[in-house]
């Protein structure tokens, strides 16, 4: 399965990850250098289950940046959409892991490589070859790479490719949350294919209830599927036609970064192949229960690229 390719755009960057939980970076007794950022995640996540994956985006030409292109490279991901700044430096994240396996970023973004990308540079061929544009989180937020996002987003639609979008929302990041809410509900009805969190929805929505009501609040009528995951509880779908949930797989979280990359990574790669599965139920709560295995492994080792799984961790984590 996931023989067709899935183009993932955005940023990529090292997460400065803490040894122990429950201290904060500059209070822990160690660290380690883990490869990040939404986008590549998926797209790692996409290869390790035996999909074909292309990241684009754009990374400091510095020790960082080759270091991060060795790594799309080592994971069998295609680094052709991958361009590299002579000025500015790759994005850095320094996590603290809360005792409860939750995390909080700081960034090094002054501004970094990833927010340079311009719309000239992108390779448009490998971009409309691909049957899925995954994308999201944080190139929106200022220029030149967001006019670089909107061309890539609108050629890959224009090819016949479904769009997929996690906003993956990093509210530190951006200038205010109005603005953030703005940006994101901009190209909400481009999409596809969204998937958001429990607090993405309530952010959103300005509701409190993570209920039917306030997701369906968010649909829109060319969206095919609109998906809610939950941490620990799973996932709530909504398509045209039916809704529902799928369990979450109870596991140790110790660290529950990359969780909802490695959940959209594992869906995409079993889509790909017959995009139809989307609006079959049935078909569809055995790709989420797939996915949620997956986003479970995802948390029970330090790090997101580290903890992604492979077909096989996920069919063990199946059989119970
Ligand atoms: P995000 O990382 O985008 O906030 P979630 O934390 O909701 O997304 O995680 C995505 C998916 O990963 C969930 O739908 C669930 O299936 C799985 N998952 C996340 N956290 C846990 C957990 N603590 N235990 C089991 N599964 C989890």
């Amino acid at each position: 399965a996931g023989q067709g390719l899935i183009v993932s755009f955005g940023e990529m960057l090292i997460d400065f990850v803490p040894t122990v939980s429950g201290v904060s970076l500059a209070e822990a007794p160690g660290f380690l250098k883990a490869p990040g950022g939404a986008p590549a995640n998926v797209a790692i996540a996409i290869t390790r289950l035996g999909g074909k994956a292309a990241f684009v985006g754009k990374l400091g030409d510095d020790e960082f940046g080759h270091m991060l292109a060795g790594i799309l490279k080592e994971n069998k991901v295609s680094a052709e959409g991958v361009n590299f700044d002579k000025g500015a430096r790759t994005a850095l994240a320094f996590v603290t892991l809360r005792a409860d396996g939750e995390r909080e970023f700081m960034f090094y973004r002054n501004p970094s490589a990833d927010m340079l990308l311009k719309p000239e540079e992108l390779n448009l061929n490998l971009i409309k070859s691909g049957k899925i544009f995954h994308y999201g989180s944080i190139s929106l937020i200022v220029e030149p790479c967001r006019s670089a996002h909107m061309k890539a987003m609108d050629e890959a639609k224009k090819a016949g490719a479904l769009l997929s979008y996690d906003p993956n929302l990093r509210l530190p990041l951006w200038p205010s949350a109005e603005y953030a809410k703005e940006q994101i509900l901009s190209i909400w009805n481009k999409a596809d294919l969204i998937k958001v969190s429990d607090n993405e929805l309530e952010f959103l929505t300005g509701s409190s209830k993570i209920d039917d009501e306030s997701a369906m609040s968010l649909w829109h009528p060319n969206l095919k599927l609109l998906l809610v995951t939950l941490g620990e509880k799973g996932c709530r779908y909504y398509a045209k036609n039916f809704k529902g949930s799928v369990d979450g797989f109870p596991v140790k979280a110790v660290d529950t970064t990359g969780a909802g990359d490695s959940f959209v990574g594992s869906l995409l790669v079993k889509i790909v192949d017959d995009l139809s599965i989307i609006q079959d139920e049935a078909k569809l709560r055995e790709v989420l229960k797939y996915a949620c295995a997956c986003g479970a492994i995802t948390t029970t080792k330090k790090g997101a690229i580290p903890a992604l799984p492979n077909h096989s961790d996920v069919l063990e984590v199946l059989k119970g």
